[in-house]
């Protein structure tokens, strides 16, 4: 393995972190720059992971290798950063009617299935504080991550290891040439071996990647206090409720494809209430609100590799509404590939939306 090389992260949420912690597993040099997370949709992000789409209620894109190193990555990075960020908890799906009920038996028999779709079925009563009108099923093997401390528990230890520079990056001003990465006439990456933009919704603003098909999902989730919940498990039913501990607990999310921006709405706030009211029926306090931007892609895979023409350059994004999920397995690809040229896999490199670039091109030379 290549020792010692260093590289330049542009981004610290999920992608930016846990692209440099793979770095340095492998014993890799990084050094990352952040304007202060003013617009990191991992702050926001309510953390949750599990393995199932409940829709067709099968199991999600790629589960039986993301999950695992889910689990042994947030691990890992609990005693990098010294503190317990990561909870395995299962998600209670309350069935929105009888037949939701029997198709989950029925599934929970097939093969496959057996280690993540409980076929005990919880009814109204066991879980005090929850409707439960058609009763509930639990899913296996998922969890949460507590996203805002994770980030600051990384952030201060980059902070402390000199490896986090805290600026915004204009990206009116960025040039390659041979020397490497400028902003104005200041040479920003001298001595890296490559620069990696994990800079998530911005990147339609970014002049290398802009090209690439991008959607900026806006999400809204409020946190409540409601005595007397007590709830163990994360609930699920149009939306979710993690459970925060004090009776507090993280209510998402919408999702809003115009106005995209980082203000909170009282529509969004109406929304989440309204389905909230169906899920609980215990009185609870709005005591916040947040909003942030999911960094989506049309086919929902992430987006890794480098830039087709520019190799000095390469992207970590894309990791749309499941970053926890994608990003500690596709962290390790992406640092298999920087460091020993490793094929990432066809489904997430950047290189199946090459003729993107190409239209670019062509439309930015007409
Ligand atoms: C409401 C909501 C709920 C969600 N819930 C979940 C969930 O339960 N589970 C889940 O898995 N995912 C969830 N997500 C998705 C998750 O938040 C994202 O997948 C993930 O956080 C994206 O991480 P990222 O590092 O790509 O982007 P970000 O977290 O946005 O990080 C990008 C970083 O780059 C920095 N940056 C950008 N441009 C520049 C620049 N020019 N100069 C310097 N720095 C720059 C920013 O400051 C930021 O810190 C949710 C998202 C939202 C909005």
């Amino acid at each position: 393995m290549a020792a010692n090389h260093r590289w330049l992260i542009i981004g610290q949420g999920l992608a930016g972190s846990c692209l440099a912690y793979s770095l340095l597993e492998r014993q890799q040099e990084v050094t990352l720059i952040d304007r202060g997370h003013a617009t990191a949709s991992t702050w926001v992000a309510a953390g949750v992971f599990h393995p199932i789409q409940f829709r067709k209620l099968s199991k999600s894109w790629n589960v039986d290798r993301l999950i695992p190193e889910v689990h042994r990555f947030f691990g890992a990075m609990q005693s990098w950063i010294g503190q317990d960020v990561l909870e395995s908890r299962e998600v209670l799906r309350l069935f929105t009617s009888t037949e939701e009920f029997n198709n989950w038996f029925a599934r929970s028999q097939e093969l496959g299935f057996e280690a993540v779709l409980d076929p005990e079925t919880i009814t109204p009563g066991q879980r005090p504080g929850l409707k439960l009108p058609h009763h509930g099923g639990r899913v296996l093997g998922g969890g949460w991550i507590n996203l805002p401390a994770w980030l600051t528990g990384v952030r201060e230890r980059l902070q402390r290891e000199g490896r986090l520079i805290e600026r915004k990056l204009e990206y009116d001003q960025l040039s390659l040439t041979e020397a490497g990465l400028f902003q104005g006439a200041e040479l920003l990456s001298e001595g890296y071996q490559g620069v990696i933009f994990c800079d998530g919704w911005q990147l339609p603003r970014n002049p290398f990647f802009g090209w690439l098909p991008f959607q900026e999902v806006k999400g809204e989730v409020l946190t409540v206090h409601c005595p007397g919940l007590d709830l163990k498990e994360i609930a699920n039913r149009k939306l979710i409720v993690v459970p925060l501990g004090n009776d507090k607990y993280r209510i998402g999310s919408t999702n809003q494809w115009k106005n995209i921006d980082l203000e909170v709405t009282e529509a969004a706030q109406e929304e989440l209430l309204e389905r909230l009211t169906v899920m609980l029926d215990r009185p609870f306090e709005v005591i916040d609100q947040q909003a942030g931007v999911r960094p989506t892609v049309p086919d929902r895979r992430p987006l890794l590799g480098r830039h087709p023409h520019m190799p000095y350059l390469a992207l970590f994004n894309g990791l749309g509404s499941r970053g926890v999920m994608y990003a500690p397995y596709y962290a390790g690809q992406m640092a298999d590939y920087l460091i020993e040229g490793k094929e990432v896999d066809s489904e997430v490199n950047l290189i199946r939306f090459k003729k993107h670039l190409a239209k670019s091109t062509l439309q930015s030379d007409s």
